[in-house]
């Protein structure tokens, strides 16, 4: 099977994502960490994220803050609340901060410009939002302000299946619009970054290879994949969405699947930074993280959220690290790092297109 990146065709993926024979396999992961390595080096960066507030106006089948549950605490924090986390991802030494929130237009323009703003001013931290769909004006204020990348992930490259899983907000919506959104923070100067989760229901072999292929397409500078993991009061958590049934075409939602697509991820593009996400180490408390690691990723995201809103957070349940201290979790995630033989980066971490490390 070919397995270099100007040669992988779209089949060639699927038949990877296929595999199951662990000699085989053993190839996928040697080739992507060689990749990694050779294109991003040995340091795994450090991104501290804050999940700044659960208010949301979507209905997105999966997750479970999603505005649907009426009943659930939202809060957002202020932004007092906010610089103190920034303050502490700046003292454990950690290059970058990640703000994500549901979609919530409470966190408006000018909040957020103005946070931005003060962390330029007061860290050397490289700014990374994931706050959902928001109109050009918003972006550009906040590219303005001097954030430096975006995370959208576009779920699924299947059109039927995605208004499923991420229903439309009006009738005027584009189908494509986190498409359209990562093309316009492209153009806007934003690092972008994207990707999938790995065995939502309705996920065929060859869709998500599908979706791989658009990683590449989109040359993306990050690439975000971590299991489904089922929160069970959503409605697709609960088997109320009509999805199709693909028999044994659905894709498993497990480990083995997502190491396969964060080496394949790692196989297209491989200058991208990509994380070893929290969901896989929820589903491998063990050594999920390492695993990752050690298979195409270069990046960990240690949660700073203040603990009292982290458990609020739960797009889905049992999350890792959810009780642990922000001063524990980096130690253990540094710790955890040594032990592979890696370094634990301390700057920005940007993508670099020069073949130099960031
Ligand atoms: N509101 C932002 C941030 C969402 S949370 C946005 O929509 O972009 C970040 C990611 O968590 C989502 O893009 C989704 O891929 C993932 N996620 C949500 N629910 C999940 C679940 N039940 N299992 C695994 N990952 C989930």
């Amino acid at each position: 099977m070919k397995i270099l990146n100007g040669d992988l065709s779209k089949k060639d993926i699927e038949n990877w994502l296929r595999e199951t024979d662990p000699k085989k396999l053993s190839i996928l992961w040697d080739t992507a960490d060689a990749l990694r390595l050779k294109y991003v080096g040995n340091t795994v960066h450090f991104r501290g994220l804050l999940e700044i507030s659960n208010h949301c106006i979507r209905k997105c089948t999966y997750c479970g803050i999603n505005s649907a549950f009426q009943t659930i605490p939202r809060y957002r924090m202020s932004k007092e609340e906010v610089m103190a986390g920034v303050y502490n991802i700046a003292e454990l030494g950690y290059g970058t901060v990640v703000m994500q929130a549901g979609e919530d237009y409470g966190l408006t323009r000018e909040f957020i410009a103005d946070i931005i703003q003060s962390i330029k001013i007061h860290t050397s931290l490289a700014v990374t939002l994931s706050l959902g769909e928001r109109p050009h004006e918003d972006l550009l204020a906040w590219k303005k302000a001097g954030a430096d990348r975006y995370l959208l992930r576009f779920e699924t490259s299947a059109q039927n299946l995605y208004r499923l899983i991420h229903p439309s907000l009006g009738a005027a919506e584009p189908l494509l619009q986190r498409f359209h959104i990562l093309k316009k923070l492209r153009d806007l100067g934003y690092e972008i970054g994207s990707g999938v989760m790995i065995g939502i229901p309705g996920q065929t072999y060859q869709v998500l290879a599908n979706d791989i292929d658009h990683f590449r397409a989109l040359d993306l500078d990050m690439v975000g994949v971590g299991p489904y993991i089922a929160s069970p009061e959503t409605a697709l958590g609960r088997g109320l969405i009509e999805i199709p049934d693909v028999g044994n075409e659905q894709v498993p939602a497990n480990e083995l699947m997502t190491y396969k697509a964060v080496a394949l991820a790692r196989l297209v593009c491989p200058q991208a930074n990509i994380p070893s996400t929290t969901a896989l180490a929820t589903i491998n408390r063990v050594d999920g993280r390492e695993l990752g690691l050690k298979r195409g990723a270069n990046i960990v995201m240690p949660n700073i959220t203040p603990t009292k809103y982290r458990e609020q957070y739960t797009i889905y349940p049992n999350k890792a690290g959810i009780n642990e201290s922000a001063l524990a979790c980096a130690t253990a995630i540094r710790h955890r790092i040594e032990k592979l033989g890696r370094e634990a980066g301390s700057g920005a971490g940007g993508r670099s297109r020069d073949g130099s490390m960031p």
